[in-house]
Parts: structure tokens; sequence; C-alpha cells
């Protein structure tokens, strides 16, 4: 009883709240925007944790499966994203050309250990993204560990001949798991040219993840153009710590595996969006984005289903509550954020951007984990601006607003001014699924996720009412 008279009273506030926005000129009564926007933030919590429109759009992305860019899946997403949009009623739904890479893993993937005492060890082993094939019979040849390429650079005329298997582990002691990864990704993204360099045959990477476990984590590397192209597979970290383990017992123990990947011809895909069009400044644009292709083990559930699933549902709330942004709000999923970043340029460089001006772009790709705050790269007042916004942002969950911000997709857009931010969930888990077989649906949170699409909402809506100082 009790409960429903105070729910009575909320709904007129809310009412209340929403009529008396719409009739507000900008930088006017300021004290009557502060107690609205506050009213905004609390409704926007409540009405998004309630109905948690960013899981069910999350789960019908995924239902495509994993979504490689250049693969039929990804196209598939491209299409069901771009209805999906159209039925939850956002504005200029459409799809931009891009062209992009296509790299197919192929279907023979095999490794073993060949231990003089242990006979062979079958190993899980995933080429990495953009690897060319062994031949068909594989490749066999001894080994040698390092820990990173700068180890390797340091070991002289030991590895021609041979593999190289970088072991390099993520450093546990650092409390951003990012900045563990970073410290780490070398080895998979140059490793293998590093490797060619060296005169060795082949490239075995330890998988980025800080777990112990049996799952190879892919991820993309590169050639060298200046050295020759060798094959690189990444396995899994117990695979990588049973490996050393032999080496240690047995130095000239063999490493064989085969696989059949190719990149083929690049194919033109599509980046998706969707907004709700401003109504004072239509041509003035705020961005929210993450990436629709991801890696082919699995279907992308954090990288970066998640992205995309709230920058969808920022857009499905702000309409829901009735809100009338005075700035466009978009909704932008690029394509091939892993593979290449083509999306990202190509929807900056569109000639459909001559006539808009975007000032700001928030990008999701860090997953969907319980959202901490908020990355801004802006300097000066725009950055006071922003920053200033923190306790409205801390009644969505949202714990601070720092210096930072940017990413893959949305970096282009920063060349011409921009102020990229990006939304900072908490990293502890994020590299048990990144790039693996497990990053699934059962992995992500309704509410975390929810949560996150709540504050992109609201970032987005205060960055379309309130502008930014140049
Ligand atoms: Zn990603």
């Amino acid at each position: 009883m009790r409960h429903s008279t105070r729910r009575r009273l909320l709904l007129a506030a809310i009412l209340f709240g929403a009529a008396s926005i719409g009739g507000l000129a900008a930088g006017a009564r300021r004290d009557q925007d502060a107690a609205s926007y506050d009213d905004i933030a609390t409704r926007l919590l409540q009405t998004g944790l309630r109905e948690q429109g960013a899981y069910a759009t999350l789960a019908k992305l995924l239902s495509v499966g994993p979504r490689l860019t250049g693969s039929a899946q990804a196209d598939a997403a491209v299409r069901l994203m771009a209805e999906h949009m159209k039925a939850l009623g956002l504005d200029n739904v459409r799809t931009e050309p891009t062209t992009v890479g296509h790299w197919v893993r192929g279907g023979r993937e095999e490794g073993r250990i060949l231990s003089r005492t242990r006979g062979a060890i079958p190993v899980k082993v995933r080429a990495i993204g953009n690897s060319i094939a062994t031949p068909a019979g594989g490749v066999t040849a001894g080994v040698i560990e390092v820990h990173s390429i700068a180890d390797l650079e340091k070991i002289g005329d030991r590895a021609r001949g041979r593999i190289v298997f970088f072991n390099g582990a993520m450093d546990p002691a650092l409390l951003d798991t990012f900045a563990a990864y970073g410290g780490a990704a070398q080895q998979r993204s140059g490793g293998a040219a590093a490797a060619a360099r060296a005169g060795a045959v082949a490239a075995v990477v330890r998988s980025l993840t800080l777990e112990i476990d049996d799952d190879p984590h892919t991820g993309t590397m590169s050639y060298d153009p200046a050295a020759p192209k060798i094959p690189a597979v990444t396995i899994s970290t117990a695979a990588a710590e049973r490996l050393s383990a032999v080496l240690g017992e047995e130095p000239d123990a063999r490493f064989s595996f085969t696989t059949s990947c190719q990149t083929l011809p690049p194919v033109t895909t599509h980046n998706v969006m969707g907004e709700l069009r401003g109504s004072r400044t239509p041509e003035e644009v705020i961005v929210v984005g993450g990436h629709l292709d991801s890696w082919d083990l699995s279907p992308g559930a954090h990288d970066d289903g998640a992205g995309c699933a709230q920058s969808i549902e920022a857009l499905r709330l702000i309409r829901e509550l009735g809100l009338k942004p005075a700035r466009t709000i978009r909704a932008v999923l690029y394509m091939d954020e892993e593979n290449g970043g083509a999306g990202g340029r190509d929807y900056a460089r569109s000639v459909n951007r001559k006539a808009e001006r975007h000032i700001a772009a928030i990008e999701s790709d860090r997953g969907g984990f319980l959202p901490m705050g908020m990355g801004v790269g802006a300097k000066g007042a725009a950055f006071a601006r922003i920053q200033a916004w923190e306790p409205l942002m801390q009644r969505v969950g949202l714990q601070w607003i720092r210096p930072g911000g940017g990413g893959v997709d949305i970096g282009p857009l920063g060349e011409s001014g921009t102020i990229l931010m990006s939304l900072v969930p908490d990293s502890q888990r994020y590299f048990d699924v990144h790039h693996s077989g497990t990053d699934t649906l059962d992995k992500v949170n309704p509410r975390e996720l929810q949560l996150g699409a709540n504050a992109m909402a609201l970032v987005a809506y205060l960055l379309s009412e309130e502008g930014l100082p140049k």
C-alpha cells in the first residue's frame, strides 16, 4: 500500500519533471535544470533496471553466432541490428559501406608436443588472426622458449630453423587487467614477425589471459613486409605451462602443428546506425558505439556484443522516457574493430559526416561488466564541464569521471576534434573470456550490462542538452 502510493508520487514527479525540461531554454534556470537532470538520472536508472533491454538486445545479436569480419554471420548481424533499431523506433536507421579484410580459420587445427620420453602430447592450437597456414603436412621443429620479443632479440641465432614459443604471462600484480594485457599483447600481434626476422619457421604464443585454463584466446597479428611470413598459433595457458615444463626437462623436445587458415579477397560490408534526431541542432551529433564484429571462436558476448547492445539500449531508454534530445544522439555499430579497424575509419571519413559536427563519441568495448567510471579525453573547460556531472553519474551507479578515454572505433573521429570517451567497467574478469570460446551470453550479468547502458544514456543526454565549450 505504502509502496504503491510512493510509486504514484514518483510517477507524478516524473511527469512534472519531463514537462519542465521540455520548456527550458538552454542555459536558463539552472537550478531547475539540475533538479530535472537529477530526476532524469533516477528515471533512467529505475526504468533501465526494471526493463533490462540491453540484455534482450544482446541475446538477439548473439543469436547469429560468431561475427568475424567478412563472414556471412557478420552480414546477418548488420541486417538483424538494422531491423531491431527500426522496430525500437529509432530515427534514420541505415547502413554505410566499409571494405574489410577477409581472413578465415579453415577446418584443420592440430598440435602436439613431441617428447622422446612421453611420446606425442596433443595440444589444442588456434591460428592467430591474419596468420598464413602451415604447409599441408604441418610444421615440425625444435622449440626455443622466450618471454617477450625483447627476449627473442637477445638470443642471437638460436631461433634459426626453430619454432619460437612466446610464453610471456600477463602481469598478475597489476590492478588494471588492460595494462597487464597491454604489457604482453605484443608477442601475439608482432611475435610471428619478430620470429621470422630471427630465422624461425613458426611461432607459438601463450594465450593472453590471467587464468590457467584450457581455452586458447586468439586475436589479431601482422607481418613484417621485410621478413618472410611464418604461421602462428596460440595455445592455452595450461598448455603453455605444460610445454614449458617439458622443455625444462627435455630442451630438445619438438612441437608440431597444422593449420589451414587463409586470407581471401577483401569484401564490402557495413556499419549500422540509428539515432534520436536532435530537436534543436540535429547536425550536432553525440555518438555512442561498440563493434559488431567478433572473433570466430565464440559469439563475442562481452567483446563486443555488450557495447553494441548498450549503445542501442541507451537510445531506447532516452526515447522510452519521452525525452527529446536537443542534439542528435546516434548509436553506431562498427564493423572490423578486431581485425583492421576499417569500420571506424570509414565512418569518420564518410561524406555523410561533412554536414555534421561530432561533439563527443563514447565507446563501450571493455566488456559488459559492472561499470566503474568514464574516461574522458578532453582538456580544460570541456573536461571540467563533463566532470561536473560526476554526482549525476553517481546516481546511475558510476563512481568517477577521469581523464582518459578513446578506442579503436572512435579514434578516427578524434582527428577532427571530437571529444573521445569510454565506459570503464570492472576489468577483473574480462580476460577470462576475451577472444576465446567462452565469451558467451551466460557470462553476462543482465544488471551489470544494463548499468553500463544507463550510464551511456545519461552522459549522452547531458552532452546533447549542454554541449561542450570549444
Ligand atoms: Zn572489442
